[in-house]
């Protein structure tokens, strides 16, 4: 089994997501289980306090290191191999790459920020910083779903056929995956590509392996990240 810690503010950010579709699946089968730990929980005077002014002055707060390194031990107490991903902006951004290498462990635990963002210090308590990209979010809560989520479709037996997650975008050569179409042939005016009519399945697989790589192309030329 795969476990997911998610240190967090705001654990009710997750239960709808994970209730849903493929991660609900994931963890009714017993292939991960999610647990959320409330971080206010390690705060230690009277108001629960998790945020202070930064020095310097400034605007906004930061999270303090007292109780966010409290929690970080404590998920690092349940479990002793997790793996502790920080989620900020100034992280290495998340790739398909990365969610692949996240499978191979035992579990990982997520730390999501808020306000300004962590005291620098706790840095120094985590494995790892994570980006999800270049643009600032509210909380690292939608950061830390985002990864979870391509985490979990990756653990084996999750998909229905193991299929589709090799052959999903940035993941076999590390080029996008190609165009499909479905039922209507003709949507006004706009027609399926005869080749995927022909059954001429060396045809198709042609195809659909020019059209990822001219994507991929066309991608990298508009600027769009992506491996390989
Ligand atoms: N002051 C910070 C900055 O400009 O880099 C932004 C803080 S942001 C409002 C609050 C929290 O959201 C961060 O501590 C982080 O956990 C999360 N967050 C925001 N953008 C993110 C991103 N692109 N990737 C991962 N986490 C992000």
């Amino acid at each position: 089994m795969f476990h997911a810690q998610i240190l967090t503010l705001f654990p009710e950010f997750f239960d709808t997501p994970l209730s849903c579709s493929i991660p609900k699946r994931a963890i009714a089968a017993g292939i991960v289980d999610v647990d959320c730990i409330q971080l206010r929980d390690f705060a230690t005077d009277k108001h629960s306090k998790v945020d202070d002014a930064p020095y310097g002055g400034g605007p906004g707060m930061l999270m303090k290191p007292g109780p966010v390194v409290a929690a970080i031990r404590e998920a690092r107490k349940r479990q002793p191999d997790t793996h502790v991903v920080m989620l900020t902006p100034s992280g290495i951004s998340f790739t398909q790459a990365k969610a692949l290498e996240y499978t191979e462990k035992s579990g990982i635990t997520l730390l999501c920020g808020r306000y300004e963002g962590f005291d620098e210090r706790i840095c120094d308590y985590v494995d790892e910083e994570i980006s999800l990209g270049d643009y600032v979010l509210s909380g690292g809560e939608p950061a830390a779903l985002c990864v979870l989520d391509s985490v979990i479709r990756l653990l084996p037996d999750v998909l229905g056929s193991p299929e589709s997650a090799v052959l999903d975008s940035f993941t076999e050569e590390g080029i996008l995956d190609w165009p499909h179409y479905t039922r209507p042939e003709e949507f006004e005016g706009k027609h399926v590509p005869d080749v995927l009519l022909s059954g001429n399945h060396a045809k198709i697989e042609k195809w659909r392996h020019e059209q990822a790589i001219l994507r991929s192309r066309k991608a990298d030329l508009d600027g769009v990240k992506h491996d390989g």
